[in-house]
C-alpha cells in the first residue's frame, strides 16, 4: 500500500484501470457534463479502490454485471490533489460511475458565444495536463497508469466534437446508449439521463483510443468546427471561420515535412494521424501534445518560423512524452527536455541551423530567468524534483525544458551525434508505451553508453541545483550580433535600421530578452517610436516589450498591456506581464491595475491560467 505519485491517490497495491468507456452529455447552459464512466481493471479486486476526482458530483456507483450499487465515499478536496473517491469492491473487475462535472472543473473551459471567433455558438475544450483529467472523469490520474478508452459525446446537433482519438461515427442518440442500471441511480439523483440523452436536437459523436495513454493526454473540444486538409495525415481544425482556417492552413502547410524529419530521428510516426486544432485565444499553453490531434493557441499563427517551431515541439512529443512518459510530474524533464532537444533537431533540418541556434539562445535566456525566479526555492532548479504537496501548475517553468535540453546536448557532445542518435532510437524502442523515472533513464544510459558516468556528472545534472558548469551557451554570428547590440543599448545606442533589416520575430525576442529589465522611460519610447514593438502582431515580441515598459514604469503602454491581457489567455504571456505589474515595491498603481485587470479578464482565462494568476497576485499583494 503505497502511493505511486505525489499528485494522485492511486495505490500501488490496487489493480490499474486498463480501459474506460465514457458517455458524456454536454449541457452548455449550465456548463456541466452529465456522464457515465465504465472503468475496467487489470484484475478483480476486493477492498477499497482509490480513484482521483476533482469537483465531481458522484450520483452513484454500480457493479456493471449485476447493477447492484457499490458503496463509495468522496473525501473533502485536498488543495492540490482534489478528492479521493473510494469504492468498496467485492471481487469486481469493473465499476460503473454516474456523475456530473462542475462548472468550475479545472480541465474545462466553457466559452459563451461572445468569447468565440464566430460569436454564434458556445465552445468547450479540455486541458488535462498535469492533473486535471480527474475533473472530467474519475480515474487513477497518474501517468503511471496508462489507459485505452472509448467515448460517446452527446452534443447539440449544430455543433461537432473532436478528440485526441479516432473518430468512429456521428449518429442519432438511442436509448440503448444508456445503461439500464442508471434508471435507479437517476431517480435518486433527480436526473433523467436517458431522456436527456435522447432529447431533441442532439447528436452523438463516437471515438476510440486503442493505444494506451496517460490520463493527462485525454482531450476533446466541442464547438462549431471547420477543417482544412494540409497533408496526407494532417487536417487543421478550428472554429468554422474562413479567415481563421485559411491562415491556419497556410501557417501549417509544412507539417508533413516535419513529420518525416521526426520519423528519421525517432522511427515511424506511431499515432496514424497528426491533426492540429487551433483553439480560441484563451487556450492556456502554446500547444498541448494530445495524441493524434495537437491543441494549439491561435497566437502561433503569425506567418513566421516560430509557429512551426511550436508544431515541431508538439510533434516531437509523439515519441518523447506520449510514447515514453514521465512516471509522474517529478520527472517532467523526461518529457520536456527530450522534446525540446528533438524539436530543435527538427527545426535544424527544416528551417536551418541558424534558426535552431536562435531558439537555443532564447532558451538559454529563459533558463537563466527561471534560475532567478527560483533563487529562494532551488528545489525547482533541479531536473528531478520533489513535488510532495506542490501544485505542478505553480512550479511550471522552463527548467525541465531547457536544463533537460542542456543535459541531453551535453551527452551528445560527449559521445557524438551518430552515437547519440543511435541511443535515442534504442531508448524509444525499449520504453515505448511505458512510463519511466529518471533512475530508469540513467540506468539505460549507463548500460548503453558504457563509461558515460565518468565523463558527465550525471548526479550533478539530474539532482543538483542551478546550471552545471559544463552547460553551453549557444554561439553563432547572428546570436552574437544580437546579444552585443543588446549590450550596446545599455550604453545608449539603438540598433540602426540596416542592422535589423532582416530580423524576424525571434531575433527581436532575443534582443529584447537581453536588454536590462528596467531602463529609462524615454529609452522605451524611443525604441518603440523606431520599431513599433508595442503593436507587433507577434505576441512574443509584444509581451517582451511590454514587460520592459512595465518594469521601467513607462505608463504610456498600460492601455496596450490591458488590451493584451484581455485578448489572450496563454500563460506564457500572462505570467510575465502580471508578475512585472505586481512584483517589487513602490508600484502601488501597477498593483491596483493588475487587480482590476484580473477581475475583468478572469472569465476569459482557462481555469488553470486563473489559478496561476491568482497565485502570482497572492504572492505579491
Ligand atoms: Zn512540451
Amino acid at each position: 500500500m503505497a502511493p505511486v505519485d505525489p499528485h494522485s491517490y492511486t495505490d500501488s497495491a490496487h489493480p490499474l484501470t486498463t480501459h474506460v468507456s465514457l458517455s458524456l452529455y454536454f449541457d452548455f447552459p449550465s456548463s456541466t457534463i452529465h456522464a457515465a464512466a465504465l472503468l475496467n481493471l487489470s484484475s478483480p479486486y476486493s477492498g477499497q479502490l482509490s480513484l482521483d476526482a476533482r469537483s465531481l458530483t458522484v450520483h452513484g456507483v454500480l457493479d456493471p454485471q449485476t447493477l447492484a450499487p457499490l458503496p463509495f465515499t468522496l473525501s473533502p478536496p485536498d488543495a492540490v490533489k482534489g478528492s479521493l473517491l473510494s469504492i468498496a469492491l467485492d471481487s469486481q473487475a469493473s465499476v460503473l460511475i454516474l456523475y456530473s462535472t462542475s462548472p468550475d472543473s479545472s480541465a474545462l473551459q466553457w466559452l459563451s458565444p461572445p468569447q468565440t471567433f464566430n460569436k454564434k455558438h458556445p465552445f468547450v475544450y479540455t486541458q488535462c495536463q498535469s492533473i486535471h483529467a480527474r475533473s472530467v472523469f474519475p480515474c487513477q490520474d497518474t501517468p503511471a497508469a496508462r489507459i485505452c478508452y472509448s467515448a460517446k459525446l452527446n452534443v447539440p446537433r449544430e455543433l461537432s466534437a473532436v478528440m485526441s482519438a479516432r473518430h468512429s461515427g456521428r449518429r442519432d442518440p438511442v436509448a440503448g446508449d444508456v445503461s439500464e442500471g442508471f434508471k435507479k441511480v437517476d431517480s435518486a439523483a433527480g436526473l433523467n439521463f436517458e431522456s436527456l440523452w435522447c432529447g431533441d436536437g442532439r447528436v452523438v459523436e463516437e471515438f476510440v483510443m486503442e493505444q494506451p495513454i496517460p490520463p493527462y493526454l485525454f482531450a476533446f473540444a466541442v464547438g462549431e468546427l471547420g477543417s482544412r486538409e494540409v497533408g496526407p495525415r494532417t487536417m487543421v481544425y478550428a472554429e468554422n471561420v474562413a479567415a481563421v482556417l485559411d491562415s491556419a492552413a497556410s501557417e501549417f502547410a509544412g507539417t508533413e515535412d516535419m513529420v518525416r524529419q521526426g520519423e528519421k530521428l525517432f522511427g515511424e510516426y506511431p499515432w496514424e494521424r497528426f491533426d492540429l486544432l487551433v483553439l480560441p485565444p484563451s487556450f492556456p499553453y502554446g500547444g498541448m501534445e494530445n495524441p493524434r490531434m495537437v491543441f494549439l493557441t491561435p497566437t502561433v499563427i503569425k506567418g513566421d518560423a516560430s509557429g512551426a517551431q511550436v508544431v515541431a515541439h508538439e510533434l516531437a512529443h509523439s515519441w518523447t512524452g506520449n510514447l515514453i512518459t514521465n512516471i509522474n510530474n517529478e520527472h517532467f524533464w523526461l518529457n520536456e527536455g527530450f522534446t525540446r532537444y528533438a524539436e530543435r533537431r527538427i527545426v535544424e533540418v527544416v528551417q536551418g541551423e541558424e534558426r535552431a541556434i536562435l531558439s537555443m539562445g532564447i532558451g538559454w535566456r529563459s533558463l537563466n530567468e527561471a534560475m532567478e525566479r527560483f533563487k529562494d526555492n532551488t528545489e525547482f532548479t533541479k531536473l528531478k524534483t520533489n513535488q510532495e504537496g506542490i501544485d505542478p501548475d505553480n512550479v511550471y517553468s522552463q527548467v525541465p525544458y531547457e536544463k533537460g535540453f542542456q543535459f541531453l546536448a551535453r551527452i551528445e557532445r560527449q559521445i557524438g551525434r551518430p552515437a547519440f542518435d543511435e541511443f535515442i532510437k534504442k531508448y524509444i524502442e525499449n520504453f515505448k508505451f511505458k512510463s519511466i523515472d529518471t533512475g530508469t533513464f540513467l540506468e539505460f544510459l549507463k548500460a548503453n553508453v558504457p563509461g558515460i558516468e565518468k565523463e558527465v556528472d550525471l548526479k550533478l545534472w539530474t539532482e543538483g541545483t542551478g546550471i552545471p558548469p559544463d552547460a553551453y551557451e549557444p554561439v553563432s554570428d547572428l546570436y552574437t550580433t544580437i546579444v552585443s547590440l543588446a549590450n550596446e543599448f545599455k550604453l545608449g545606442r539603438m540598433p540602426r535600421e540596416d542592422e535589423v533589416a532582416n530580423w524576424r520575430g525571434q531575433e527581436w525576442e532575443l534582443y529584447l530578452e537581453n536588454l536590462p529589465k528596467c531602463v529609462e522611460a524615454s529609452q522605451v519610447l524611443a525604441l518603440d517610436a523606431r520599431y513599433r514593438m508595442s503593436e507587433s502582431k507577434d505576441y512574443e515580441v509584444k509581451v517582451a516589450f511590454l514587460q520592459m515598459a512595465i518594469s521601467s514604469k513607462c505608463r504610456d503602454y498600460y492601455p496596450e498591456v490591458e488590451k493584451t491581457l484581455k485578448e489572450v489567455g496563454r500563460m506564457k504571456y500572462l505570467r510575465p506581464l502580471y508578475t512585472a505589474l505586481v512584483q517589487g515595491s513602490g508600484n502601488e498603481e501597477e498593483k491596483i491595475l493588475a487587480k482590476r485587470l484580473f477581475a475583468e479578464a478572469r472569465e476569459c482565462y482557462h481555469p488553470i491560467a486563473q489559478g496561476v494568476v491568482e497565485s502570482i497576485l497572492a504572492k505579491h499583494l
